[in-house]
This record gives C-alpha cells, structure tokens and sequence, in this order.
C-alpha cells in the first residue's frame, strides 16, 4: 500500500493511526485484500462474554450482511468494527480486528479518526435537529478538515445518498420534516460526507415501509462501488437481495445456562441461501430455528 495519509497528533493525545485515503482505495478490484479482518474475536459487557471467537474477513467494495436471530451479537460484533463499543461503559473487545493490517484496538490509534473512516447508519434515521444543510456539513465542521467548497461537499454527499433531487431546494429546511425514508438517507449522506471508507448499517430499514426499504437497498447497491458495506439485517430476503457475503450467527447455551453468540457459517450469499455447509444455517434459512 502506497497511498497512506497521516493525520496530525494532537497534543499530548494519542498518536492517530495512519490510514490508507478513502479516496485512493476506490478502485480496487473487489475481492482484493481484506479491509477489515477479524480473528478470534470476543466480545465482553462486563464479565459478560456476549460474543465469542468471531472470525471473518470483509473484503473491499463488497456488502457483507450479519443475519441470525435476535440477541445472537449482531451489534456487538458490527460496534466492533468502528470501536463503537468503546462508548459503552464496561465493553471490552479480545482478540484482533484488523483495518487494513492495521490493529484497530493498539493503543495508539485514535478511535474517533477510526469512527470517520468506518462510519454507522444506525436502525432508526437519527438526523440532528438542524437544516438538511447543516447534518451534512455537520461532520466536515467538527473534524476541522478545511473545506474549499462546502455547497459542493454537501451537494456531493446528497447526490451521492441519492438525495440531492429530493431536497436541493430546501436546504436550509429542518431535516425533521423529511419523510424516514429521506431521513435515513440523510443520515447516509451525514456519514458520507466525512469521506469514510467503510460504512457500517445496523438494520437500517427496519423502521422503513417498502417503498423506502427498496430505495435504500438501490443505493446500497450503488453505493458499493465505492464503498465498503456491512448490514446487519433480520430480513433475510434483505440479505439475499444487497449482499455479496453472509455471516450466519446464533447463540448457542454453556453449561452454566448463558447464551454466547458466535459465528456459524461464513460464505458466498447465494452459497449460503441455496447451500450451506452447516445444519444450523439450514434449519435458519428455511424457517425452521430461530
Ligand atoms: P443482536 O444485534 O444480534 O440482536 P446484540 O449484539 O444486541 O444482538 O446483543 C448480543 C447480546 O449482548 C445479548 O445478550 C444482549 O442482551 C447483550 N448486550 C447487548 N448490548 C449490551 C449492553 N450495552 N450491555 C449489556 N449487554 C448487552
Ligand atoms: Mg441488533
């Protein structure tokens, strides 16, 4: 990897990570090297092992979905792919997730610099409560990055979130009077807008009706050419639909009674819908577990 940026160190801060450019990874053939590489990942709420020795790649330009029932660690494991987790008090990640070879947890690297390369969508459309305007160029603002053209920047993410018709003459209108639809992609456009490479999206169209869930599906679509995507969705047709890969996971119960989730089965989407290798996936697939 030749194209690195490094970002400056804040004083007396921890010392950033030195990360790849979004922008020079846009045109890597898909199936190239992993963006993200997880190995034998745990994760913990207090001595509460939610998660146990998940591991997985996720490969550039390509949608990755999490499926499996509720409670199985979906979240958990998708939060510790941006340190999400850490915002939780009494969260703790074991084991390796790797971001570009890179160990996203040392204790060098700066987690909000992480959470703007690997951005999340979150299930229910959270724009702030300000114009449409300002939610995008919200996250270029704070992270002082100095912006030449703002209007373009924001201009750019909404087009890029496949909203920019919708809205381009009420800019300066509260994000709060948009449809869930519209402020989901808002939302998109918000996390796009910070130049990640990686987005993150845990359930996002579950709060949404059909015909909304079907115009973010395209644009996740779309939007994977350029970006890397992980969805955890319940919805297996969802699943079946966007992603080119697919993690079943499930719980299974310890001896003492608990419920750890881990990862079962990890392939080719169509593989694991029309074929998979294990039991578990099967019965999940076909309805009949879960
Ligand atoms: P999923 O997204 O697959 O429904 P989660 O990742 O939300 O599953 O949860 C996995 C397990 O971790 C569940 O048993 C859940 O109760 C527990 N859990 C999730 N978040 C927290 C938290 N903040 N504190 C404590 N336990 C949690
Ligand atoms: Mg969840």
């Amino acid at each position: 990897m030749t194209d690195t940026t490094t970002t400056t160190r804040p004083a007396g801060g921890p010392v950033s990570l030195t990360l790849p450019d979004a922008d020079h990874q846009r045109h890597r053939p898909r199936g190239s090297e992993p963006v993200i590489e997880l190995a034998g990942v745990s994760v913990f709420y207090g001595d509460y092992e939610a998660v146990r020795g998940v591991s997985m790649d996720i490969g550039a330009n390509e949608i990755t979905a999490l499926i499996g029932p509720s409670g199985c660690g979906k979240s958990t494991v998708l939060r510790s792919l941006n340190r999400m987790n850490d915002l939780i008090p009494g969260a703790r990640v074991a084991g390796r997730v790797a971001y570009h070879s890179q160990d996203l947890y040392a204790r060098d690297v700066n987690p909000i610099e992480v959470r703007r390369l690997i951005g999340m969508v979150f299930q229910k459309p959270n724009p702030f409560p300000k114009s449409i305007y300002d939610n995008v160029a919200y996250g270029p603002r704070v992270t002082g990055r100095k912006v030449s053209d703002m209007d373009g920047l924001v201009e750019d993410a909404l087009r890029r979130a496949a909203l920019w018709e919708e809205v381009k003459d009420k800019l300066k209108q509260s994000a709060l009077a948009l449809s869930g639809g519209q402020q989901q992609r808002l939302c998109i456009a918000r996390t796009i807008a910070v130049r990640p490479e990686v987005i993150l999206m845990d359930e996002p169209c579950s709060a949404l009706d059909p015909i909304a869930t079907g115009k973010i599906e395209d644009l996740m679509h779309e939007l994977s050419k350029t970006y890397t995507i992980v969805i955890v969705t319940h919805n297996m047709q969802q699943a079946a639909r966007v992603s080119q890969r697919t993690a079943f996971f499930t719980a299974d119960v310890d001896t003492a009674g608990v419920r750890h989730g881990r990862l079962v089965e990890f392939d080719d989407t169509n593989r694991i819908f029309t074929n998979p290798a294990q039991k578990r996936t099967e019965d999940y697939i076909t309805g009949r577990f879960g």
